[in-house]
Order: C-alpha cells, then sequence, then structure tokens
C-alpha cells in the first residue's frame, strides 16, 4: 500500500472509535486507590513484625522507584543503590541524634547528598558504560559500606545508630508507628505516580531512547550524556529518600543494612517485578519481602524454594511480572487505532526563505580513516537548498561512513563540514541535531520498545525545533508527521508490530517531526520490497515537492534518477564524479565503478 493511499484511509471511518483504554482514568483511578490505602493503614491497628514489614516495603520501593528510572527507563546499571539508600539513611541518623537537625532538613540533605554522589558517580563514569559502570558502582558501594563500618567516630560503626527521631507533620505527630507507616505509604504513591509520569514526560522520553538506541537517541537531538547522568541522580536522590524514610522508620540502623548484597536485593526487586514501570518494581519489592514470610510454613527448605521461585520468575518472564502481565494484556486489548479529526497537515517550513541555489552544506577535504583504511578519502560535497542531492557508489566506498561522519557519529579525520554558514565539525551528535540535521539510518534504528507516536514526539522535541512546544503542539505535531507517511491511525501502537517497509516510514517521520534544515537519509530503500519501494519513491517525491533539502544514499539507480537533483559518486571512499543526473549516469568512470572496467569499455 502505498503512503498515499494508506494516508487517505487515515481520514475517520467510524470504525475507529476510541474504545476505552486503562490509561483514560488511570490517574483518578490510582488517586482514589492511594488515598484509601493511606486511610486503610490509619484505621487498621497494625503491630510488631506486619508493621515492620510493612515499613520495609514501603520505604525500600522508594528506593527500587529509583532503579525504574535509571535501569528500567534509561538502561543504565546500578548496583549501588543500598549505597545511596544508607546515604539518606546516615543523613538522617546523625542529622537527627548526633546533630539536632530537624528531621524534614535531615533528610532533605540525606536526598541532596545522595543526589549528588549520584550526580558525580554518573558523571564520572556514565561515559564508559556497559561493564564499567558495574565495576565502578559496585566499588562505590564497597567504599559506602567501608566507610559506614569503620568511620567509627562519626558513623558509630558496627554499633550502628539508635535514637532516630520521627517527625511531626503539620503539627501531627508521626512518633506512632502506624502513622507513620501511612506517612511512607502516602510518600510511596507520589513518588510512583510521579514515575510513572517521567514516563511521558520529555526527559523520560529521552532516557527511553538512550535506552532502545543511544546512537539513534544522540542524532535526534537528545544530549545522551546528560540524560544519563540526570536519570543516576534522580535514581541515587530516590535511593535517599527511601533510606531517610527507613531510618525514621526503624529508629535505629547499622551497616549491614546498606551494603553490597542489599544492593542486589534491591536490583532483583526490579528486575522481578518489572523494571521498566514503577507498578512492577513496587510489586517486586513487596513479593520479594513477603515471598519468605509466606513460605516460612516450608521450614528447613523455605530458602530453596524461594530461590527457585525468583530463579523461575526470571527465566521466564525475563520483563518482570508486570512486563509479562503487559504484554499478554497488549495481545488481548491492542490499542485503538486513532480518530484524526480536524489534524492539520504537517507544516515543513517550505522553502525555508532560503535562495534556491545558495548552500546548506558544505563539505570540504573530508576523510574518515580507520587505521589505514581511507573509508572517506579528502572529499568534497555542496549541497544546495531545497535540492534532492544523491550519493552513490559500489559498496564499501564509503557513503554511510561519509554520513556518521557528518552527523556527528565519527570523529572525521581531516576537513570541515559547514552547515548553514557555521562550522559544526567538532559538534556531538545531539548538537548537530540541534543545528538543523536529521537523519534516518542503513539498518533501522528505531526506539524498539516505545509506541509509533513516542518514537516520532523525540524526534519532534529536537532542541531548536520552534514548531512543537507545549504537550498538545507536541502531540499534533508529531502526528501531523506520522499522517504525513499515513501512519497516524497506528500511533499508539508499538513499533515492533510494523512490518519493515513501515519502519523506514516511521523513521522518516521521526527526522521529519524534527523540522531539520537538512535530512540526510542513508539506503532507505535497503530492504524493501518493490511495492514498499514504490510507495518509498512516491514519498520521496513528496518531499521533493515540499521543497525539503535532502541528501539521499542508495544504490537502485532507479530511485535516484526519479528524485535525484544532483549526484555525487564515491569509489574507494574518494569522490569520482559530481553533477547533474544525466552528466554523472553517462560518466564513463561511475559505469566502470559500477559495472567493471569491461562492461564500460563497451558501454561507451
Ligand atoms: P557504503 O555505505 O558505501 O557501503 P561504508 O561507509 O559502510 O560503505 O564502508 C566503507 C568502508 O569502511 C568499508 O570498507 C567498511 O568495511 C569500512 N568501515 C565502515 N565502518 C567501519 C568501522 N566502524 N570500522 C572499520 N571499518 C569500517
Ligand atoms: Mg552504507
Amino acid at each position: 500500500m502505498s503512503a498515499d493511499s494508506l494516508a487517505a484511509k487515515a481520514v475517520p471511518t467510524g470504525r475507529g472509535k476510541r474504545r476505552w483504554h486503562p490509561g483514560d482514568l488511570g490517574t483518578v483511578v490510582y488517586a482514589i486507590v492511594a488515598s484509601c490505602t493511606v486511610l486503610a493503614v490509619l484505621s487498621v491497628p497494625l503491630q510488631g513484625y506486619s508493621l515492620n514489614l510493612l515499613m520495609q516495603a514501603s520505604t525500600y520501593a522508594i528506593a527500587v522507584l529509583g532503579l525504574t528510572i535509571v535501569l528500567g527507563y534509561t538502561g543504565q546499571i546500578n548496583l549501588a543503590q543500598a549505597a545511596f539508600f544508607g546515604l539518606g539513611a546516615y543523613s538522617v541518623a546523625l542529622g537527627t541524634t548526633t546533630l539536632s537537625l530537624s528531621f524534614w532538613l535531615a533528610a532533605i540533605l540525606g536526598i541532596g547528598i545522595a543526589a549528588l554522589a549520584g550526580a558525580i558517580l554518573g558523571l564520572t563514569s556514565l561515559r564508559l558504560g556497559g561493564h564499567y559502570l558495574a565495576m565502578v558502582t559496585i566499588s562505590f558501594q564497597m567504599i559506602a559500606t567501608l566507610i559506614l563500618t569503620n568511620w567509627i567516630a562519626v558513623t558509630h560503626g558496627p554499633d550502628g545508630v539508635p535514637g532516630i527521631a520521627r517527625p511531626t507533620l503539620l503539627g501531627l505527630s508521626l512518633a506512632e508507628g502506624t502513622r507513620y507507616l501511612a506517612f511512607c505509604i502516602g510518600i510511596l504513591c507520589i513518588v510512583g505516580y510521579w514515575v510513572y509520569r517521567l514516563r511521558m514526560m520529555r526527559l523520560g522520553r529521552a532516557m527511553q531512547a538512550v535506552r532502545d538506541n543511544e546512537l539513534a537517541a544522540g542524532v535526534t537531538g537528545v544530549n545522551t550524556y546528560q540524560t544519563k547522568v540526570l536519570a543516576f541522580t534522580l535514581s541515587a536522590a530516590l535511593g535517599g529518600l527511601g533510606g531517610g524514610l527507613f531510618a525514621g522508620g526503624f529508629t535505629y540502623i547499622s551497616p549491614d543494612q546498606f551494603s553490597f548484597s542489599e544492593s542486589v536485593v534491591f536490583l532483583t526487586m526490579a528486575l522481578l517485578g518489572g523494571a521498566r514501570s514503577p507498578f512492577g518494581t513496587a510489586f517486586g519489592t513487596g513479593l520479594l519481602i513477603l515471598l519468605p514470610e509466606w513460605l516460612r510454613f516450608l521450614k528447613v527448605i523455605y530458602l530453596a524454594v524461594y530461590g527457585a521461585a525468583v530463579i523461575l520468575i526470571m527465566v521466564f518472564m525475563p520483563e518482570g511480572i508486570w512486563g509479562f502481565v503487559n504484554r499478554f494484556w497488549q495481545k488481548f486489548y491492542p490499542p485503538p487505532l486513532r480518530v484524526l479529526d480536524g489534524l492539520a497537515p504537517l507544516p515543513l517550513t517550505l522553502k525555508k526563505g532560503e535562495p534556491d541555489g545558495s548552500v546548506i552544506l558544505e563539505v570540504s577535504a573530508l576523510s574518515k580513516h580507520f587505521g589505514g583504511l581511507k573509508a572517506v578519502d579528502q572529499v568534497d560535497l555542496k549541497i544546495a537548498h531545497n535540492t534532492v542531492h544523491a550519493l552513490i557508489g559500489p559498496n564499501g566506498s564509503g557513503k554511510s561512513t561519509l554520513l556518521n561522519v557528518l552527523s556527528g557519529i565519527y570523529r572525521s579525520s581531516g576537513g570541515h563540514i559547514v552547515l548553514s554558514g557555521r562550522d559544526v565539525s567538532a559538534l556531538p551528535p545531539h548538537r548537530r541535531a540541534a543545528a538543523g540535521m536529521g537523519r534516518t539510518f542503513q539498518n533501522i534504528r528505531l526506539f524498539g520498545a516505545m509506541s509509533i507516536l513516542d518514537n516520532v514526539k523525540v524526534g519532534a522535541e529536537r532542541p531548536g525545533n520552534t514548531l512543537a512546544s507545549g504537550a498538545k503542539a507536541l502531540d499534533s505535531h508529531a502526528l501531523a508527521a506520522l499522517e504525513f507517511v499515513g501512519l497516524a491511525e497506528r500511533a499508539d501502537e508499538s513499533v515492533g508490530s510494523l512490518s519493515y517497509g513501515h519502519q523506514r516510514h516511521v523513521e522518516i517521520a521521526r527526522a521529519l517531526a524534527g523540522n531539520p534544515a537538512l535530512l540526510l537519509l542513508d539506503e532507505p530503500g535497503a530492504g524493501l520490497n518493490h511495492i514498499e519501494k514504490d510507495a518509498l519513491v512516491l514519498l520521496l517525491q513528496r518531499l521533493k515537492g515540499h521543497g525539503l533539502t535532502i541528501l539521499i544514499i542508495d544504490h537502485d539507480m532507479n530511485l535516484v534518477e526519479q528524485v535525484a537533483d544532483h549526484i555525487t559518486v564515491l569509489n574507494f571512499g574518494r569522490r569520482i564524479a559530481d553533477g547533474k543526473p544525466i552528466d554523472v549516469l553517462h560518466d564513463p568512470q561511475v559505469i566502470a565503478a559500477y559495472l567493471g572496467e569491461e562492461a564500460a569499455h563497451g558501454t561507451a
């Protein structure tokens, strides 16, 4: 189906009426359930053991919600959450005892200290990523435990800190156990809601984009490093908050409660329940605290059964229990088609006031070497406003590498890139995106676990895009970009449910939504069948009709001939031809590069 006929189909037909969707009433229901829970806790006389269990579960859950942000949303490992929890707990403990501060001041101090530690840890280690990050967080955890245990003069060492005070809230003393528990559960509900909402905010979308495809997130305009550091900081702050409340809850703490093994427990809680959802993490926390209690009747073998249960859940539900349930739900209740009443067309700022023929991108003597291989060798390139410029050449001739250097994924080995009169050669990908460069990839790079609409929203949120400010404008702008490629009706589905051809369209929509001054397309036709390719050519012709400035790579000459105003040819990293299609495609050197020397002589 062509993009245009799909777009025509997206006009409301009546069959796509919105059914009830779990998100619609969600906030109201959540607020009611949360309030009822707090009231219920206040009215039930809980004591001793069950009170302690619930106190532990609710304060732990707040810390585990931090892992939802850093691990679930952003995809970064953090094996030091117990250390941040400990920083918060010790701040409240020592603050209210040794320093005689108020509980609130001590708690805020604890959150600040934990956040600061998280930020520093993130700033110094997040560039490394992966295994290094795991190692660094473990080291930090170890150091924290050592200090808590051995700096006896300040922390009281292994003896711990007794006599921690509970606060007064608006004149109401929270010294009594159930009241304090109700307070903790109230905070948990608020934090849980905020973490849930975060996913739908710009920062939350940026985090998920980093998690799903860091490279694509960067060229889409997300400052990936900053996003990761922020995630780490927020996660640590929630660790500190949970710890502070924990200290008040138990009125006595000791270093062994904040050891590495507790960090592993926190991580297990998040993974077991489902790290990507706050409901999952809260559920996982409750389960891991209560499961041992429920299994106690098994006496001696209870630990083995408990371990086996955790392992089984992890093996059969890799996305955690919540992820499993969610997948199941999505299968039977897929998101309804969107009804698109009154959707304005995508405001592609046409002919952005630049005279035709003026240069938007000027590349001079650009090189990229991989060791001894000159993948791109002293290439000059000039792209004029409002033209479609094709970059062609045999496989391995350096086309993708050139594009990667242009968009900042690779650092060039030499040469200059000037975009709209500004030298962008040294800028990181997200700043080149902000300067107006949008792109797609030869191997599709979408944010796989996000909805189609959210993928495009990340594109629309490109810094420097003035067309989509405000939540409403963002929504309709992203929908309009999807409508342009004929997929607006399916906006709420997951990108994974789309065919390959449609995924290509979403990638183009994501770039278009950012309203780029220059759009770079790396083999948009790769891997498409001929029907999908026809749809693509139509789409490209519509973009050309709108006067977009495009640099397109493809080796399908048919496609190139149909859209290109200008062609540059690469071979072995060098530019071998450049000019109008009619001249370039008849250049013997070009024919030779494509067909081999003999064929070239034959044609000539
Ligand atoms: P094209 O897109 O024109 O098919 P590429 O730009 O992908 O070609 O590749 C050009 C050359 O650079 C090839 O020889 C390829 O093997 C090499 N190359 C590309 N990326 C890398 C890399 N990251 N490391 C080493 N060599 C690379
Ligand atoms: Mg390529």
